[in-house]
């Protein structure tokens, strides 16, 4: 009971798997969450310290199983990170209702659902919730109407549970990665996207998983015991910047 958990949403691959491995290295246990029951099995399976659960965070009802069973595992909850995600990218005209609401239902809901499913456990740990936007919530861009609204969402959604859950010692941060060669973005990043971005980052470079791990991993810590209600991008400098860079470059 000592031990502190984490609970990760998204774990089964990509970001939330390093941050699951990032908890382990320091001594946490991890829920991991996913809806992908098979990709979820096989992560967790050579794992130690973990409990896998097959959620989808869009589901009210499986989310409030989802607490109570991550509870009768671990007995406590210190930290929440709401990672799981979905990207779909396409113009306005072309972006029907359905094609928004897939996005906004796991995005936006779940990242809801999932904090009011813990608020009591986080309460009982004067725990931390991290919410994992992205660079397209900060800036605005082509074909991401669904997906970039969704993540500015969530930045304004993490702004008001720090506001209205600061009293109860919980704090609440949010991290927009920059481009990650994940599935996600690879479903979505075209060569064209690929270079813009390229161009467009100081770094000039695409981020690792752990690099975004690292940040969340810190912000879910004591040592970011005073920090709450803050977005940070781990981008390489993307959101920075201004016009110049691919100039430089030529
Ligand atoms: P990924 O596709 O590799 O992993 C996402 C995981 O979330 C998958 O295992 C998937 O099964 C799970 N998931 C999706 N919808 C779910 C749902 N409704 N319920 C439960 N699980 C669900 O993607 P990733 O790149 O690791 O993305 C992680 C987060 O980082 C996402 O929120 C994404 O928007 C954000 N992000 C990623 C990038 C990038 O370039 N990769 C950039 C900015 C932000």
């Amino acid at each position: 009971m000592d031990q502190k958990t984490a609970l990760v949403t998204g774990a089964a691959r990509g970001i939330g798997l390093a941050t699951t491995d990032l908890f382990l290295e320091m001594g946490w246990r991890v829920v991991m969450v996913d809806r992908d029951r098979e990709e979820l099995a096989e992560a967790a399976g050579p794992r130690q310290s973990v409990h896998p659960l097959s959620v989808d965070v869009s589901d009210p009802d499986a989310v409030a199983t989802m607490a109570q069973a991550a509870l009768d595992w671990s007995g406590r909850i210190d930290a929440l990170v709401n990672n799981a995600g979905v990207a779909d990218f396409g113009p306005i005209e072309e972006t029907d209702f359905k094609r928004w609401r897939r996005v906004m239902e796991t995005n936006l809901d779940g990242a809801f659902l999932c904090t009011q499913a813990c608020i009591a456990a986080l309460r009982d740990t004067r725990g931390a919730i991290v919410n994992i936007a992205s660079i397209s919530g900060l800036r605005a861009s082509t074909l991401r109407v669904a997906y970039g609204t969704s993540k500015a969402g969530v930045i304004h959604l993490t702004k008001q549970q720090a506001a209205e859950l600061g009293e109860y010692g919980i704090r609440a941060n949010c991290v927009c990665p920059g481009p990650v060669r994940t599935k996600l973005a690879m479903a979505v990043h075209s060569q064209a996207i690929i270079d813009a971005y390229h161009d467009a980052i100081p770094l000039n470079r695409y981020g690792s998983e752990r690099e975004i791990a690292e940040v969340i991993a810190f912000l879910s810590s004591d040592k970011a015991s005073y920090v709450t209600g803050q977005v940070i991008a781990v981008d390489g400098g993307f959101e920075s910047t201004g016009v110049g860079l691919p100039a430089l470059r030529g």
